[in-house]
């Protein structure tokens, strides 16, 4: 059978990939790696060419074959393409383990990384070899024989632990449901919203409105629900999710699986020679060290809490005058800040659509990187594509091509939910020293154009768009050769998020704002009361939102720097304390979010929740440099360029942005950006 997935090609032919051709594809690819590795670790003496290179060059055929069949799975997805994408994962995600314990290969590594050789090789180069090192380190290769079996177990039992845990969330939230007949008992909430909730009563075979804990129709109660008592009894409902509280209690209880889990983690650092989990978590991120992490969380703290003090004491005012409410509850927060915020601002999403038609947008955002970057992006149309709303895209310097990219920008009913930018192709040198060009996927789920009009954004969506477009430019304006470092490749977690919402502050300038929206029948660009309502909205109870990530973060943090598996209630201890020192609204003492808390307990965040407050100080200060100078200051978007945009994973991040900075990075530009200085 001819496969498409197997043969070379330069972009993936969408038009020919059928489902038949993937797990073979797959199964046959990765055969031919352990069949290359083996002889790759038979050709002594070991070199970077011999070696990293030879490997990068097999893993690539994995990579191009993957990236259309795990693309294809989230933009084009029917139970067949599922079935064939997870079977491929299985495969892979066998491979990449047996990689991370291959002793040979790892010795291989060490043997180049002390050889003479070494010395003399490019930065990229040094630091795909010390990436490599780590990673093998981190997987237990370098353990003696006892400790690696427990470790392997320990990971196992990891991973159990969090498919528990989500699993536990998922049935407590599906567990809770009330049926509300009276229409009047709903009054506040959206049409949008409602009509979901009357769908799900007729899915269920009743007549009137279910009511659940998705965050749908969570977020609607408590945001617009003039029933005080309905909305206290979603809120409660929903903090007391999978505890041995509130309904259902104990029935999906997670305290012991968090205590399991942490008991492990702290295992595994352990038997990799850290202090704690905490340790472990940093060695592969921008921050230094733990006290690195504690002393900006809490640095953050310090300065924003007052201001967050003092905007629920407006949210408490404006209650009070409102409804003579004598105390405002938790329950009552979200209700009344969406109140307050529409009598201060009267910014109504719906409104601004008319001004950002998709056409204009897309133009006005190529615009800003001609200006900042000095390049082109020109629509092509010899790219294959999987859907005809597809637009895709050449970036071009002086002429000459640098990358290309997909962009898919609506909702289907076979694609999945959220905004994200993907690797297509990755920017490197080939094995015959042929340069391969960058692609990238940006996919979104906006709403599609209506009859002739072009399809109309909200300004939330603008900022969605600008926000992918930042990961692509990473992706694609990099000038590395080596995959592994390549692009977004190798970049520290806390440092990726870095040019994605750099690109977002064009949204929220006035000078960018001009260019990127126009009427869609007039073309008249954003009216100055319009604009000045959303600039001055943007900031709305900013402090709060800080304060609450800033909790979560620390909670997080020093729950894998302290976890003591031998004292009792710890996770609440710590929990409390951090609210003590941090949070401004006390939740009742049953509420129990840590039980949900997925992003740690059930996955990848565990000690890095703090990455995302991390990232935005890095793109807000090094925005403010363009505040400085002029947003759209040539030297400074060069610098930006070469700095950041093209060294992709190649060296450290604090160091790139101190080449760009000229200084490390501080948190009053954050503070300043989101009117708290
Ligand atoms: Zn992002």
């Amino acid at each position: 059978m001819n496969n498409p997935l197997i043969e070379p090609h330069e972009l993936p032919p969408f038009l020919s990939i059928r489902v038949e051709h993937m797990v073979p594809a797959i199964s046959q690819i990765l055969a031919e790696i352990r069949e290359g590795l083996e002889i790759i670790l038979k050709k002594e003496p070991y070199s970077y060419h011999s070696v990293v290179k030879a490997q990068e060059e097999l893993e690539d055929r994995l990579h191009q074959a993957w990236s259309p069949v795990s693309h294809l799975n989230s933009v084009a997805n029917s139970p067949e393409i599922r079935e064939a994408h997870g079977q491929c994962l299985t495969l892979i995600t066998d491979y990449s383990t047996e990689v991370g314990q291959n002793r040979p290969l790892f010795e291989a590594y060490r043997t180049i990384s002390e050889s003479a050789e070494f010395d003399s090789l490019p930065q990229a180069d040094k630091k795909v070899v010390e990436n490599a090192l780590r990673d093998f380190r981190l997987s237990g290769v370098d353990l003696p024989a006892a400790d690696q079996k427990q470790f392997t177990e320990l990971a196992r039992q990891i991973s159990a632990l969090h498919t528990t845990f989500n699993n536990n969330v998922l049935d407590a939230t599906q567990a809770w449901q009330k049926l509300i007949t009276d229409k009047d008992q709903l009054s506040g909430i959206p049409e949008t919203a409602l009509a979901l909730m009357q769908q799900a009563a007729e899915v269920d075979g009743q007549e009137g409105y279910l009511l659940t804990l998705d965050a749908p129709c969570y977020l609607a109660i408590v945001t617009y629900s003039v029933d005080r008592s309905l909305r206290q009894e979603l809120y409660t409902a929903f903090g007391t999710r999978a505890s041995d509280l509130g309904p259902g209690a104990g029935e999906f209880d997670n305290s012991e699986v968090m205590a399991e889990l942490l008991s492990a983690r702290l295992k595994q650092a352990r038997l990799l020679g850290f202090e704690n989990f905490a340790e472990l978590s940093v060695t592969r991120k921008m921050a230094r060290s733990t006290q690195d992490v504690l002393d900006f969380l809490e640095d953050l703290a310090l300065k924003s809490r007052h201001h967050a003090q003092k905007e629920l004491l407006e949210i408490a005012e404006f209650a009070a005058e409102q409804d003579d409410l004598p105390k405002l509850e938790p329950w009552d927060i979200p209700y009344y800040a969406e109140k307050l915020k529409k009598a201060a601002f009267d910014v109504a999403s719906e409104e601004l659509r008319p001004y950002f038609p998709v056409p204009k947008v897309l133009n006005g955002m190529f615009e800003v990187v001609r200006r900042l970057f000095d390049i082109e992006v020109v629509s092509v149309a010899d790219m294959p594509v999987w859907h005809d709303d597809v637009l895709t895209y050449e970036i071009r310097k002086e002429g000459a091509p640098l990358a290309r990219f997909y962009v898919d920008l609506y909702t289907r009913s076979n694609k999945r939910g959220g905004a994200w930018m993907d690797d297509c192709r990755v920017r490197r040198l080939d094995a015959m020293g042929q340069l391969r060009l960058p692609v990238a996927y940006l996919t979104c789920n906006f709403t599609g154009p209506v009859g002739d009009d072009p399809a109309l954004l909200s300004h939330n969506e603008v900022v969605t768009l600008f926000h992918e477009f930042g990961h692509g430019l990473h992706h694609m304006m990099t000038q590395i050769t080596e995959s592994a470092v390549s692009g977004i490749n190798g970049v520290a977690w806390d440092a990726v998020e870095l040019p994605s919402q750099f690109m977002e502050n064009f949204c929220w300038q006035a000078e960018s704002l001009s260019f990127i929206s126009g009427h869609y029948q007039t073309g008249e660009p954003l009216p100055e009361d319009l604009l000045k309502n959303l600039l001055l909205a943007k900031n709305f109870q900013a402090a709060m939102m800080m304060i609450r990530q800033l909790e979560f973060s620390l909670f997080d943090f020093r729950l894998h720097v302290n976890f003591d598996p031998d004292s009792e209630n710890q996770i609440q201890e710590i929990l409390d304390r951090v609210r003590e020192e941090v949070a401004v609204v006390s939740p009742p003492a049953e509420y129990a979010f840590q039980h949900g808390f997925s992003h740690i307990f059930g996955g990848g965040y565990a000690a890095g929740y703090y990455s995302y407050k991390w990232a935005e100080v890095l793109s807000a200060d090094a925005f403010a440099k363009f505040l400085e100078d002029g947003i759209f200051n040539r030297q400074t978007g060069e610098k930006f360029l070469c700095t950041i945009l093209e060294k992709g994973g190649s060296e450290e991040a604090i160091d790139l942005f101190v080449a760009f900075r000229g200084r490390e990075p501080e948190i009053d530009a954050l503070l300043q950006a989101d009117g708290l200085a």
